[in-house]
């Protein structure tokens, strides 16, 4: 049978953009559907923006600090609809940037709903499209958890485009969001509360990083809450007021809901494909990114794995050049690293330091924390912390955690050398750069457990 394309992706994101581009740099007649943005999340609602809003964030601190160099602090007014504003054009330039790029490849852009037909049918807009190959990549949405009152919050989507800035928030959840959030919010003047429903937020991560973080991000004004459950929201005279089962009442100009993302299947007609979804809505892929019909592949956020954009990519390589290139790659899932642009950064690469323990019995812990050089002059009270995960035996590095200025930066340069397969004696060769805080990783000397 005669297809019209080699491939169709649903959704322009991160993954399916990057899939579908590849796909056609290897001679495959491809199209892409995509009902919303050119970018999908991180470009438009995620990485993006939020980068851009935690740059805006930090000036406050950097006016105030700015006096101990000698600076006479300008009087610091912040204005929302100019960072708002300023932020959407650059999101509206990186869409352009998109097309181009999907346009360049040779890549057929479809503006419009994708829904299946069938296993090689699919409806845009109205039009009927065959493929070949179809590649699911239609990303994940914001959780509304079904409290009462769920309709006065707003989950990260709306938070980018805000008509007034609140001089109270109030953010519930204790994962990536929820925390990056609290720093954009409590950096540009909103009295700012976090509340967790769990012991201590950030699960998943390094214990001692996130207790660190919990010190950092009080210390910086933020209220955090945990053991602390909303369970209604309720608008009142003078803003919105959320409702702790312990029976606070908490009031707000804006309720964040930072509690997670689920993939996006919903009505994308997969049933008429034959392809399965799981009990959250994901769609389940082996190690080539095939769902249980061969030819309908899925990635990124929709696979329910880790929602990371370079995990997508990675992910949307792969499918191409298997399907294109006569390869058989997958992802490595165990060197991602990742960062959390709370304040200060986290940056991650390996598993924490319980995972490590019990995979490598004689496993080395090198620990270090101090006052970044930076604040000797400001007397600011940050501290930074930096681990490396050493197994005794191999003298392998398994993994790297740190808390501080340009984590993410500093720990993306580690994730090489620990993909590579350095060991601790490779670190300790490595000559430091003075005076820097990465330098401390080579300069870790005496195991601290
Ligand atoms: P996460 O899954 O990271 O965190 C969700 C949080 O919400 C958890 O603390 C969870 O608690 C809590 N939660 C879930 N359901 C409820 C509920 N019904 N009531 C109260 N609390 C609840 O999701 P995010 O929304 O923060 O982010 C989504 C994903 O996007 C991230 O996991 C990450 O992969 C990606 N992302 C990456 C970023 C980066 O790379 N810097 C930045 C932002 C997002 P509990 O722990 O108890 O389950």
């Amino acid at each position: 049978m005669q297809f019209d394309y080699d491939l169709f992706v649903i959704g322009a994101g991160s993954g399916g953009v990057r899939a579908a581009r590849m796909s056609a740099a290897l001679g495959a007649r491809v199209a892409v559907a995509e009902e919303r943005y050119l970018g999908g999340t991180c470009v438009n609602v995620g990485c993006v923006p939020k980068k851009l809003f935690v740059y805006g964030s930090h000036y406050g601190e950097d006016f105030a600090d700015s006096a101990a160099y000698g600076w006479t602090p300008p009087p610091a007014a912040f204005h929302w609809p100019t960072l708002r504003d300023n932020k959407t054009r650059e999101i509206e330039r990186l869409n352009g940037v998109y097309r181009n790029l999907l346009d360049g490849a040779g890549v057929t852009i479809m503006e419009a709903r994708a829904t299946f037909i069938g296993p090689h049918a699919i409806d845009v807009g109205g039009a009927t499209v065959t493929a070949a190959n179809v590649l699911v990549a239609t990303g994940s949405w914001p959780n509304l958890p079904p409290i009462v009152g769920a309709e006065h919050c707003i989950t990260s989507n709306e938070a980018f485009y805000l008509d007034a800035f609140p001089e109270r928030a109030v953010i519930v959840g204790g994962g990536y969001v929820a925390v990056e959030f609290a720093g954009i919010f409590q950096g540009l003047g909103a009295e700012t509360s976090l509340l967790y429903r769990g012991p201590l937020f950030l699960r998943g991560f390094d214990a001692g990083i996130r207790q660190f973080v919990a010190d950092e991000v009080r210390r910086k004004g933020v209220d955090l809450r945990f053991n602390t459950q909303v369970e209604r929201v309720e608008r009142s005279a003078n803003g919105l007021v959320a409702h702790t089962q312990a029976g606070e009442a908490i009031e707000a100009d804006v309720v964040l809901q930072a509690t997670g993302r689920a993939p996006n299947t919903a009505g994308l007609g997969l049933e008429r494909a034959g392809v399965q979804t799981d009990a959250a809505g994901a769609v389940p892929v082996d190690g080539r990114y095939r769902s249980n019909v061969p030819h309908i592949y899925a990635i990124g956020d929709v696979i329910g794995g880790a929602q990371l954009t370079p995990v997508a990519i990675a992910e949307g390589m792969c499918v191409a050049y298997n399907l294109f290139a006569g390869e058989s790659r997958s992802v490595d899932y165990g060197g991602v690293p990742t960062a959390v642009f709370c304040q200060p950064n986290i940056g991650t690469v390996g598993p924490t330091e319980a995972a490590a323990r019990e995979r490598h019995p004689a496993l080395q812990v090198f620990e270090s924390t101090f006052r970044p050089m930076k604040h000797t002059l400001t007397g600011r009270e940050e501290r930074t912390l930096m681990k490396l995960l050493v197994d005794g035996d191999s003298d392998r590095v398994v993994g790297a955690h740190m808390v501080g200025p340009e984590a993410g930066e500093i720990v993306q340069g580690l994730a090489v050398a620990i993909t590579a397969g350095a060991t601790k004696a490779h670190f300790d060769r490595t000559v430091g750069i003075h005076p820097t805080a990465a330098e401390e990783f080579v300069t870790m000397r005496e195991a601290a457990r």
